[in-house]
């Protein structure tokens, strides 16, 4: 772009929305949509050079959706999607190229979780929203937001703004009175015009995604909901303990999307558990495998266990793992005893939301499976906590990341004792606690994962000998 061009400022209301964002552009559309696909490729070439680069997949994808996404929506706000629209499309299928490569993702595997993939984390998704819906959204809201100063010359700003807008349906056409300036002019009330569409819009895509699932569907999707139930996607590699492997990265992702596990057949039984569950009856099966308790399913259990105990060392309170009561059957997985002398015991459990015993009611209730085991955990302990004056913290985790309500409350508690000497006030807040949780988790799902597939291929290896036909080997003649 040529400097003379450069520093041409359009006049009337295209100048003011330019000036909104600082964007050294042209009035002409044509010449617009050069710059954006010139800045664009840039962007391209960036985002290349880190693809190059030996990092996380753990980075890529926060920088991906951190910084990249948020960055060419600032451009979006303020050219028509007439304009944005053609150079963000192309964008956008070179990046979604590039996150099924790192994330080895087959092009069949992405269109059918792409709308997911579309959605915010707080709804499920991997917050990559679309560009092309957010474009007309983002554009609408900036004219929305300088109405006021539109003239009439300017009127193709609005109409611009209204066809954008329109087709999302935000109001029903058949609700809309008067002139595209008054329309324009209703949406002034939302106090973030921008956020209102879009979180209408991705309510609305979420909505359809979860009304036209099986119950199976319906129950993961509202695990991943769960407020905190996304922190691993949201941390950074800033510590040993929040770093994930791009191995485990890709299979938690898998597992959030509902992908089956790489290198097993839909129609494949189960054959750890040999309970005839298929695959596509569900593909997180292994998660909650019985044939798995008692070895990949107890080593997740115990990576979550070791670290309450490493919270309670921290807080250097007395606990115990394990701990033994002789007047009672039971036994819990940690007892300590907080500053204040009070006595806990405490028993955690990861569950699986669509087991078969909880998928009809999880579909349709937030957090039914793990309220449910926090239930149980406190009948199981009764006459524990009744002989041993101690107060019981059941602590349950769904395997998707959502927490229980009691595990939340438990570290809450830990939180709460007194800082010691020393360490650092930022990793003892309820959200770093959730945030080591929520890695921990889906790293110990990726190990069954593993761990499960190995013991299913040696099953299906044992089978298929079996099935050979015993050949007799026939007597050497001897002259
Ligand atoms: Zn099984």
């Amino acid at each position: 772009m040529d400097v003379k061009h450069r520093h041409r400022r359009p006049r009337g209301c295209r100048g003011l929305l330019l000036k909104f964002v600082g964007l050294p552009v042209s009035r002409s559309a044509q010449r617009q949509r050069t710059w954006f696909r010139t800045l664009l490729s840039k962007k391209l070439d960036n985002i290349q050079r880190i693809n190059d680069t030996p990092i996380l997949l753990q980075n890529i994808v926060f920088l991906l959706r951190q910084s990249v996404w948020p960055g060419v929506n600032y451009y979006l706000r303020a050219l028509a999607p007439l304009v944005s629209i053609p150079p963000i499309r192309s964008f956008q299928t070179k990046i979604h190229a590039l996150l099924r490569k790192h994330l080895r993702l087959t092009v069949r595997e992405l269109q059918a979780v792409l709308s997911q993939l579309q959605l915010p984390l707080r709804l499920s998704g991997l917050g990559f929203p679309d560009l092309t819906t957010i474009a007309p959204i983002a554009f609408g809201a900036s004219v929305v937001t300088a109405l006021e100063d539109i003239s009439d010359t300017d009127l193709h700003v609005i109409s611009a703004a209204v066809a954008g807008l329109s087709n999302l349906n935000f109001i029903n056409p058949s609700d809309r009175k008067g002139s595209d300036r008054e329309y324009l002019a209703s949406l002034v009330k939302h106090e973030n015009v921008q956020k209102t569409i879009s979180k209408y819009y991705h309510t609305r895509i979420f909505k359809e995604l979860s009304h036209h699932s099986s119950e199976l569907v319906q129950a993961r999707l509202r695990s991943l909901r769960v407020r905190g139930s996304a922190l691993w996607l949201s941390s950074l590699p800033t510590s040993p303990r929040l770093t994930i492997s791009d191995l485990h990265y890709r299979n938690a992702i898998r597992i959030r999307l509902g992908l089956l596990p790489t290198g097993v057949r839909a129609s494949q039984q189960c054959r750890t558990c040999h309970r005839g569950v298929t695959f596509a009856e569900d593909p997180n099966h292994w998660l909650g495998c019985s044939g798995l308790s008692g070895s990949a399913l107890t080593t997740r259990h115990n990576s979550i266990n070791k670290l309450l105990l490493r919270l309670c060392t921290e807080k250097d309170l007395q606990c115990i793992y394990e701990p033994q009561f002789p007047e009672a059957h039971t036994r819990p997985d940690l007892s300590f005893d907080s500053a204040a002398g009070i006595s806990y015991i405490s028993d955690a459990r990861i569950t699986h939301p669509c087991g078969r015993t909880v998928v009809r009611h999880a579909a349709h209730t937030t957090k039914y499976a793990a309220t449910r085991v926090e239930n149980g955990k406190h009948r199981h302990h009764a006459d524990l906590v009744a002989a041993s004056h101690t107060i019981l913290l059941p602590a349950a985790w769904e395997t998707f990341g959502a927490i229980g309500d009691e595990a939340l409350n438990l570290l809450r508690i830990i939180r709460d004792q007194p800082l010691q000497h020393g360490s650092s006030p930022d990793e003892h807040t309820l959200k770093f606690y959730q945030q080591l949780a929520s890695v921990a988790l889906q790293i110990g799902n990726s190990r069954v994962i593993a761990s499960a597939r190995m013991l299913h291929n040696k099953q299906l290896r044992r089978d298929a000998r079996l099935r050979r036909p015993i050949r007799t080997r026939k007597p050497r003649l001897r002259h």
